[in-house]
């Protein structure tokens, strides 16, 4: 067993950092801690709380370009999306500054009682295991709604971006939070069960594959202890044929392309209907050929390295076993080190890996069908369920269809995306619970009945 954590830039091949795990005796250390602050931070006003969430955006405002810096050179992200996510962070702080007193607010049910309502109370430390994908929005997406309701929380990040989770711990503590509110783990796998057991820690949230989603939910459900999964995507894009392809394509292709292919909503299956195949075809590929690859730290590149090596290879993988199937390269299927050329495969059939799977990386799949119908039946064909998009002239019929989408989301017009006003959760293999909005806030309260007569 490695007693270190190693980060390596994927870009430049070259080592980062290397940090020491936290010892058994750390760990303890950071239990003890949260339970010891949530005690005190539970009773704190709203509005205090409220007042260092003004703090920790201003600083994330004041130090975005070295935050950006430190994202793009631990997972290769472009520099230009590093600053976008931190932007997305301070709005996100914004919105939960703006509505935390409200959706805390006691709800007031009339019964037979003189008063009754429901009381939202914090649970208390909740372990966050975190990815590396979008190191900082998805790690503040988590604490800001939870710290806010008055739980303290504890994050173990995705082993690569460790620079990433010891820089927010320091922003929570230099905006003033108490010690304690918001700890970083330096921790491994194994260290996982015990911190799940420890009578400290009253809840879970995950966000990764559905792999590390199985394991973290069968430790919860050993401990009874409850659980939140964002996991992993496979969304389809539906191209109708009365599509505006001129106004829609870059979005078609930011929904495949951005984070360098590397995000769970992305559009991975292009279902699109014959009539408009070649059109879409033509504009598609032209505009993926365009994409500039370069040096991530670079203001223009749009496309750059993925976050590690093996993931370029495990993406290969599944392009090339597409390929024996019969899927036809378009364009890019080229690999060197962690790159992965923006990739199109046509004549792509639901048997295939392609389909089938996660593509976690620039690969899209194209899938030719005759008629509107079969083109939401194909979409349906997945054992995920984060997003389905469809682009279309006719928004009443698609809207007709809202119903019978089983997926957390349905985009028209506009590629799947979060936003802290609205929910954001899977059903299936995609996970369970909901973040962001008022979902968000409650995810991690006692939502506590009080009868009085
Ligand atoms: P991952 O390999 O599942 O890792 C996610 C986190 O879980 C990391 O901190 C990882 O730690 C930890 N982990 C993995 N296996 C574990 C285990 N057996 N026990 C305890 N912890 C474990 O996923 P990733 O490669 O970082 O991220 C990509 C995946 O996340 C994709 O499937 C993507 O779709 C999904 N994702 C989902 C959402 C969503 O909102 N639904 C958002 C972003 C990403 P180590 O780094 O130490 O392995």
């Amino acid at each position: 067993m490695t007693s270190t954590i190693k980060t390596t830039n994927p870009y430049s091949g070259k080592q980062l950092e290397t940090y020491q795990l936290d010892s058994p005796a750390d760990l303890d250390k950071k239990l003890q801690l949260a339970d010891k602050t949530f005690r005190t931070w539970k009773d704190d006003d709203i509005e205090d709380r409220v007042a260092l969430f003004k703090k920790l955006a201003d600083q994330l405002f004041q130090e975005k370009k070295s935050l950006s810096e430190l994202m793009t050179n631990e997972m290769g992200k472009p520099i230009s999306e590093s600053h976008a996510e931190i932007e997305k962070c301070i709005f996100l702080i914004d919105f939960y500054i703006k509505n935390a007193e409200k959706f805390l607010r006691d709800d007031i049910i009339e019964t037979d009682a003189s008063e009754s309502f429901i009381s939202y109370d914090p649970m208390g430390c909740v372990l966050a295991v975190m990815p590396w994908n979008f190191p900082f929005w998805q790690v503040l997406r988590f604490a800001v709604p939870t710290l806010a309701a008055g739980n303290v929380a504890l994050l173990k990040h995705a082993s690569n971006v460790t620079g990433c989770a010891l820089a927010i711990e320091r922003l929570f503590t230099e905006a003033g939070f108490p010690k304690g509110c918001f700890q970083t783990l330096i921790t491994d796998h194994n260290a996982i069960e015990d911190i799940i057991g420890n009578d400290i820690v009253k809840a879970v949230s995950l966000t990764g594959s559905d792999k590390a989603g199985r394991k973290i939910a069968e430790l919860a459900g050993k401990h009874l202890k409850p659980s939140l999964l964002e996991l992993g995507g496979n969304n389809a894009c539906i191209i109708l044929e009365d599509a505006d392809l001129d106004k829609h394509i870059d979005t078609i292709v930011k929904a495949r392309m951005q984070n360098s292919g590397q995000s769970c909503i992305a559009a991975k299956r292009f279902i699109v209907v014959d009539k408009i195949y070649e059109e879409f075809i033509d504009k598609f590929k032209s505009k993926v050929e365009n994409l500039k690859y370069g040096n991530p730290l670079e203001e223009d590149t749009k496309m750059s390295c993925l976050a590690r090596e093996d993931l370029a290879e495990t993406l290969a993988d599944q392009v090339q076993k597409s390929v024996k199937l019969g899927a036809k390269v378009l364009v890019g299927n080229k690999q060197d080190a962690a790159y992965f050329a923006p990739t199109i495969l046509t004549e792509v059939t639901s048997d295939m890996p392609v389909f089938k799977e996660e593509t976690f990386g620039p690969v899209a799949a194209v899938i030719k069908v005759k008629s509107e119908d079969e083109a939401y039946k194909m979409a349906a064909l997945s054992k995920f369920g984060l997003g389905t998009m469809v682009f279309t002239a006719n928004v009443e019929a698609a809207s007709k269809r809202i119903s019978e989408i089983e997926d957390g989301a349905f985009f028209i017009n506009e590629m799947v995306k979060s936003d802290p006003r609205l929910p954001f959760g899977g059903t299936k293999i995609s996970g369970y619970g909901r973040e962001l909005s008022k979902e968000g806030m409650l995810a991690f309260v006692n939502k506590k009945t009080v009868y009085i007569n």
